[in-house]
């Protein structure tokens, strides 16, 4: 029988505190998120590894190290409204209600959405809807967002999300072809002044219906 909770105190410190990222916050959320319940039954006991993992539908669980950094990188407080664009399993929008506020996010294949929904309810967060729908649209009705996280990349940074951001907003995203994605952080300082900063080289899958 794993110790998932030793497991995930582990994979807290060696792979993302020692990495340097030591924001107490995200730290305290990534060791809240039983991320073993959002891997699929087979990979259970690789729920802790350094690495994306294969969830259904051939789409991917982000590597821990990863959805940690986009946390911080958001800058997620509990005052925050925040939009979330491939909720797949469903594991980083909970890692994001844990750093409170509110969490919409959006899935385009309807399945996944489902069942990240009943996973996160049986888990007991009522801090996140689950859309199921095209979120490279993003999510007009409850805009403007204080903070937008892509799970999926695309070539260019997709105007609505530029739209839906507040003033002051961060959007976080994978951006470039696939094979040469940057995490990069946009931050929306004035209505038409965006600042770009690129944080590290991933890869993700792709946005479908973007321009990925
Ligand atoms: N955050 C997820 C990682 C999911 S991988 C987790 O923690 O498990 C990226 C997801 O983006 C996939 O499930 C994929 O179906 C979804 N996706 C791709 N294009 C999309 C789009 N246009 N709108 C909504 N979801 C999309």
């Amino acid at each position: 029988m794993i110790d998932y909770r030793a497991a995930r105190l582990r994979m807290v410190d060696y792979q993302i505190a020692r990495r340097g990222m030591t924001e107490p916050a995200v730290l305290e959320a990534m060791k809240a998120v039983p991320r073993e319940q959002f891997v699929p039954e087979a990979l259970r006991d690789r729920a802790y590894d350094d690495t994306a993992l294969p969830i259904d539908n051939d789409q991917t669980i982000s590597q821990p190290y990863i959805v940690a950094l986009m946390a911080w990188a958001a800058e997620l407080n509990d005052s925050h409204k925040i939009l979330e664009i491939g909720t797949g399993s469903g594991y980083a929008a909970a890692v994001m209600a844990e750093l409170g506020g509110w969490v919409t996010t959006i899935e385009r294949i309807a399945s996944l959405a489902d069942r990240a929904r009943t996973r996160l309810q049986r888990l007991g967060y009522a801090n996140i809807e689950v859309k199921s729908g095209d979120g490279s649209v993003g999510c007009e009705a409850e805009a403007p967002f204080d903070a937008i996280l892509s799970a999926a990349g695309s070539r260019i940074v997709p105007t609505a999300w530029k739209q839906q951001l507040a003033i002051g907003g961060r959007l976080v995203m994978p951006l470039g072809p696939l094979g040469d994605q940057q995490l990069v952080k946009i931050v929306r300082t004035g209505n038409a002044d965006f600042t770009q900063k690129a944080l590290v080289a991933v890869r993700f899958v792709p946005l479908v219906g973007g321009t990925s």
